[in-house]
C-alpha cells in the first residue's frame, strides 16, 4: 500500500491523482491540502479520509473543520499547515502539485523528512533547483517528475547504465498561437490563449504554454532534473503531441516516448514507478496518426523562451525574477488589467530592475519574489 500526501488536490493535476487512487485502489492517501476550493476538498475528504486536511486560506479553514466535525481528520492552515502536510509521519511519498513558489518550502521540508517526491510544481527547481538537488541527494529520497515532458525524458532513460545524455529534445506543442505574427499577438484575448489545442489543463500553465513561458520553466527544470548544461536542450515543436520528449545519446541514437496526450500516465509511473500499471483511456492508433510533425520554434512569437534560456544561464535569482513576474502579469491578465504582449513587457522591467543576487538562499529566493511584486506594482500606478 502505497501512502501519499497530496499538495494542491483541488486542482488539475490533484483531481487526476486521485482519479488514479480511486482507480487502482491500492494508495492510502494520508493527507489533502488545497487553498480555496472548500467544497470539492470536502468531498475529496470525506471520499479519501485522509488523517490531516490543510486548508490554505486560514478563514476557509475554520468554516472547513466545521464542516467536516463529523470525521476523524485535523484540519490546519497557512504555510506551517502545508508544511504539515507534506511531512504528514504516516506517507512516504508527496505529490506536489500546488502552483506557483507557494510550493518549494513544503517541498524541502518533506525532502528533509525523507519523503520521495512526485515533482509537479515547476517552481520548485526553477527557483531552487540549485538548493533542492542536493538536498534530494544528502536525503537520499527519490525525485519523480510528473510533467509530461520531464517524465518522458525519465522514461527515456530507463534501463541506461550511465551512458551521458549528449542532447534532450524538449517538444512542445506550440500552443494557440503558433505561426501568429506579432500584430496578432497584440490583439489575443484571454479566452483566445485559454484554448490548447491538445493538452485540458489549469488556466495559468495553459496561459504560459502560449506564451512558451511553460517551455522555458522545463527547459530550467530539465537542467536540474537531468544534470545537463542549457547548450545540452533544445525545444522542438511538436503540434500533435505525440512525442512528449527525446533522449539523444553519445552514438546518435534518439530514444522518445509516445502516447496521447494524457496527463494521468506521468502521475500513475511516478506514484507506482518502476512499476507500469494498466491504465484506461486511447492508445495511440498509428495508422490513423498520418504524421508527426516536428518543426523549430519560432524565436519572434516565442521570445519568453529565448529570455528564459538567458534567465537560466544567468542562474542567482534570475529564474525566480522571470517566474514571479510572469506569474504577477499572468494573474493580472486574466483579469483583463493587462494586455497580452504586457506579460512579456512584465518579465522585462523586473529582469531590469530587481537586484541581482548569486547563489541565493530559501529566504533570498522568497524576498526576490516579493521584490518583483513591489517593483511591478509601483510601475503600474
Ligand atoms: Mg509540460
Amino acid at each position: 500500500m502505497k501512502k501519499t500526501a497530496l499538495l494542491g488536490s483541488t486542482g488539475s493535476i490533484g483531481t487526476q491523482t486521485l482519479d488514479i487512487v480511486r482507480e487502482n485502489g491500492d494508495i492510502r492517501i494520508c493527507s489533502l491540502a488545497a487553498n480555496r476550493n472548500t467544497e470539492l476538498l470536502e468531498k475529496q475528504t470525506r471520499e479519501f479520509l485522509p488523517e490531516l486536511v490543510c486548508v490554505f486560506d486560514e478563514n476557509r479553514a475554520k468554516d472547513f473543520r466545521d464542516r467536516v466535525r463529523d470525521l476523524p481528520v485535523r484540519v490546519v492552515s497557512g504555510m506551517d499547515g502545508l508544511i504539515e502536510a507534506a511531512c504528514v509521519p504516516s506517507a512516504d511519498i508527496v505529490v506536489t502539485a500546488l502552483v506557483g513558489m507557494i510550493g518549494i518550502r513544503p517541498t524541502v521540508e518533506a525532502i528533509r523528512a525523507g519523503k520521495d517526491i512526485a515533482l509537479a510544481n515547476k517552481e520548485t527547481l526553477v527557483t531552487a533547483g540549485h538548493l533542492i538537488i542536493p538536498l534530494v541527494k544528502e536525503n537520499g529520497v527519490k525525485l519523480l517528475p510528473v510533467d509530461s515532458e520531464h517524465s518522458a525524458i525519465f522514461q527515456c532513460l530507463q534501463g541506461n547504465r550511465g551512458n551521458r545524455i549528449a542532447k534532450i529534445h524538449l517538444t512542445a506543442s506550440g500552443g494557440p498561437f503558433r505561426g501568429f505574427t506579432k500584430e496578432q499577438l497584440s490583439r489575443v484575448t484571454v479566452a483566445d490563449a485559454l484554448k490548447h489545442p491538445n493538452w485540458s489543463m489549469g488556466q495559468k500553465i495553459t496561459i504560459d504554454s502560449s506564451t512558451m513561458v511553460n517551455k522555458g520553466l522545463e527547459v530550467m527544470e530539465a537542467r536540474w532534473l537531468f544534470d545537463v548544461s542549457y547548450d545540452q536542450i533544445e525545444v522542438v515543436v511538436q503540434p500533435q503531441s505525440i512525442i512528449h520528449s527525446m533522449v539523444e545519446f553519445e552514438d546518435g541514437a534518439v530514444m522518445a516516448q509516445l502516447g496521447t496526450p494524457d496527463m494521468k500516465l506521468p502521475i500513475q509511473y511516478a506514484l507506482y514507478y518502476p512499476e507500469r500499471r494498466f491504465l484506461p483511456g486511447k492508445r495511440l492508433d498509428f495508422s490513423s496518426i498520418g504524421q508527426i510533425t516536428v518543426e523549430k520554434p519560432d524565436p519572434e512569437v516565442f521570445e519568453a523562451l529565448k529570455i528564459a534560456y538567458a534567465v537560466g544561464k544567468k542562474g542567482g535569482n534570475a529564474p525566480t525574477v522571470f517566474n514571479a513576474a510572469n506569474e504577477w502579469a499572468v494573474a493580472r491578465f486574466l483579469k483583463n488589467k493587462i494586455s497580452y504582449m504586457g506579460i512579456l513587457e512584465a518579465i522585462h522591467t523586473a529582469l531590469d530592475k530587481v537586484p541581482f543576487i548569486d547563489h541565493p538562499s530559501l529566504t533570498e529566493i522568497l524576498s526576490t519574489e516579493q521584490t518583483v511584486y513591489e517593483v511591478l506594482h509601483c510601475q503600474q500606478q
